[in-house]
């Protein structure tokens, strides 16, 4: 590995990680024309579906970029909400009828991969540009800026000076490691399993539904794709461990329902815990944390 300055003209603002956070703040800042530089550590674009529902007030954000429509012709509007408990249904809240006020009344189903494409799309419309394989190693700031040091994919370690630096760098945001800020909040026991299935159902396929049963829980989320997001939550010291298999998914849904449903062709399956934490401080100087950098 080799060391080696190297010198470009200065952006505004240096943004670390080209997840939906840095790629909204890069598309927001040169529609204000603000330069900016975005870097991530990656080598390519994740292709996971992760984030799925994408809601009202987004899309009136989404919207101020001119990219709303694409994101709805892409996506699956789901305009409800059904909850089930020990299977008896005790609720459907249609958002038609709840989100009167806004003009995207549903919730939009959109894989997070493919959020992430259109707002790449939109960036290269605006010029804008994702520096792969670039990962920020080391932060110092002054009155005046920012002095970024970043490694690239030869081994070569750039200093960049910039006026300010925004961390969209993830759970594990190295622009908070490097600013010596904790991440304050816990792990709930519960533990989660989380999949993509295709399901046989009696129900509406663009509906979103959750069922309930002695502290088990099965939601079903629809894709654009024909199939379901399903996520699990396991009564406290009851939860499986190891991998998640379609088995499983099967005796949950004939434990919590709807017993009819009959499920497939998995996908993406995990267990994962759900976090609860919030950085000290978002902001320190010339220096910001934003998204899951900074909460989760
Ligand atoms: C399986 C799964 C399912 C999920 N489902 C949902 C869901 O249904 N609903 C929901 O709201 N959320 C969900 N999430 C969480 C959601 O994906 C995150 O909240 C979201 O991605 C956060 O966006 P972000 O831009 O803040 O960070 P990220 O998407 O984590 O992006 C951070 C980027 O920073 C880059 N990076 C990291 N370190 C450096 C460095 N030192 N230098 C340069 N770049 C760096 C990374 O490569 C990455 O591209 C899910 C996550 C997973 C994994």
């Amino acid at each position: 590995m080799t060391d080696e300055s190297r010198t470009r003209a200065t952006p505004d603002v240096l943004i670390v990680g080209a997840g939906p956070v840095g790629l909204t703040l890069a598309n927001d800042l040169l529609r204000r024309g603000i330069s900016c530089r975005l870097i991530d550590s990656a080598d390519h674009a994740s292709q996971k579906t992760k984030a799925l529902g994408i809601h009202a007030k987004t899309l009136e954000l989404l919207a101020k970029m001119g990219v709303d429509h694409t994101a709805i012709e892409r996506g699956l509007k789901s305009p409800a909400f059904r909850l089930s408990s020990d299977g008896k249904p005790i609720a459907r809240i249609d958002f038609r009828q709840h989100l009167l006020e806004s003009p995207y009344p549903y919730v939009l189903m959109l894989p997070q991969h493919e959020t992430e494409q259109l707002l790449t799309d939109h960036l290269q419309r605006q010029h804008g540009a994702i520096e792969w394989q670039s990962e920020l190693i080391g932060i110092t700031q002054d009155e005046q800026g920012v002095e970024a040091v970043v490694r690239h994919a030869d081994g070569t370690v750039e200093q960049s000076r910039v006026g300010f630096v925004v961390g969209c760098d993830g759970a594990h945001s190295a622009v908070r490691h490097l600013l010596g800020l904790h991440f304050a909040g816990t792990t709930f026991e519960q533990s989660f399993a989380v999949g993509n299935v295709r399901l046989a159902w009696e129900l509406p396929y663009d509906e979103i539904v959750a069922c309930v049963h002695r502290g088990n829980f099965i939601a079903y989320f629809p894709m654009v794709d024909g199939r379901h997001r399903v996520v699990i939550a396991y009564e406290l010291e009851k939860a499986p461990t190891g991998e998640v298999t379609l088995e499983e998914i099967q005796q949950v849904i004939a434990l919590c329902g709807p017993v009819e449903a009959r499920a497939s062709d998995p996908t993406d399956l995990t267990r994962f815990h759900v976090n609860q934490r919030r950085a000290e401080h978002y902001r320190c100087g010339r220096i910001f944390l934003a998204g899951d950098a900074a909460h989760i």
